[in-house]
């Protein structure tokens, strides 16, 4: 059998459109799967999502500096576009969409999306501020350039699928961004690109995270008081060695805070540290 070969790389707009003026012509539909690169089981689960929903699947791969403060991991993030490529070349891919920062954000850029909504709910947004303008000015360049029927999220940047959801609507952006169940390691770790950074033995108490979540789902489900749980599985988390920068209870759909089981669905979110490794996932209840 003759091995698959790798999709094809566009680097600037010029080749972009060539391609997707191409996939228009012949009538097609067209998702679009943004990602920071460093692919995964994740982001691959989010690529097969993509085939089945639309008749061509473009991937983007970006490290967006706009997203990340200065004391964060931009310049250390894994940057693998070769293996990147080959490991899509059995999926199907159409196309990735690769830009440079200089293709991004030419000489003079000058404008940025700031979201409200949920991307002031009091989650991430408190410890990086900076965050959802970031995402919400390059997908919005993505969607732009692409200009997607569909366009996959995962559930495990929870705040940010709600971001851009709402982004699109308010925006009349005319894309349907489909939500995708996290994909976790065989112990319940989320995959994440940034599991690379733990050592053994941090990587060994990082399922601690979801056990975490799935212990304090099962008490609120059986109507435990939801402030207690939430406090005892911080402690827990505290002792495992993470510094918790949130643990909490939303309603699954606004991002409000929830008191009750009766104020809606509930979704669990959690960001903690190990090491220095900034680590998120969510469950719902
Ligand atoms: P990133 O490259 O981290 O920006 O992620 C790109 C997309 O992949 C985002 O929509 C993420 O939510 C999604 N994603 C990352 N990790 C996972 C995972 N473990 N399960 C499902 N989706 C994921």
């Amino acid at each position: 059998m003759p091995r698959p070969s790798s999709p094809p790389v566009a680097h600037t707009l010029k080749t972009l459109d060539r391609t997707l003026t191409r996939f228009r012509a012949a009538g097609e539909t067209v998702a679009l799967v943004p990602t920071m690169g460093a692919l995964h089981a994740g982001h691959l689960t989010l690529v097969k999502r993509a085939k089945r929903k639309a008749k061509r699947v473009v991937v983007s791969i970006f490290v967006n500096p706009t997203q990340f403060a200065p004391n964060e991991d931009f310049s250390s993030y894994p940057r693998t576009l070769n293996d990147d490529v080959a490991a899509l070349s059995e999926l199907g891919v159409d196309l990735v969409w690769a830009p440079s920062p200089e293709v991004m954000y030419p000489d003079g850029f000058a404008t940025r999306v700031v979201p409200e909504g949920p991307a002031l709910a009091g989650l991430e947004d408190a410890f990086r501020p900076h965050f959802f303008a970031g995402v919400a000015t390059v997908v919005s360049k993505l969607f732009g350039q692409v200009r997607p029927d569909f366009a996959m999220f995962g559930e495990k940047d929870f705040q940010q699928l709600a971001v851009v959801t709402r982004m699109a609507a308010d925006l009349d952006l005319r894309v349907k961004i489909v939500p995708v169940p996290i994909v976790r390691e065989k112990d319940g770790l989320a995959r994440s690109s940034r599991n690379v950074y733990l050592s053994q033995e941090e990587r060994a108490r990082a399922p601690a995270l979801h056990r975490t979540l799935q212990a304090c789902a099962k008490k609120i489900a059986g109507r435990r008081p939801i402030a207690a749980t939430l406090a005892a599985g911080r402690k827990g988390l505290e002792a495992e060695g993470f510094a918790v920068d949130y643990l909490e209870a939303r309603h699954a759909e606004t991002l409000a805070p929830i008191t009750s089981r009766r104020d809606g669905p509930i979704r669990l979110l959690v960001a903690a540290k190990i090491g220095t490794t900034r680590l998120i996932d969510n469950l719902a209840v």
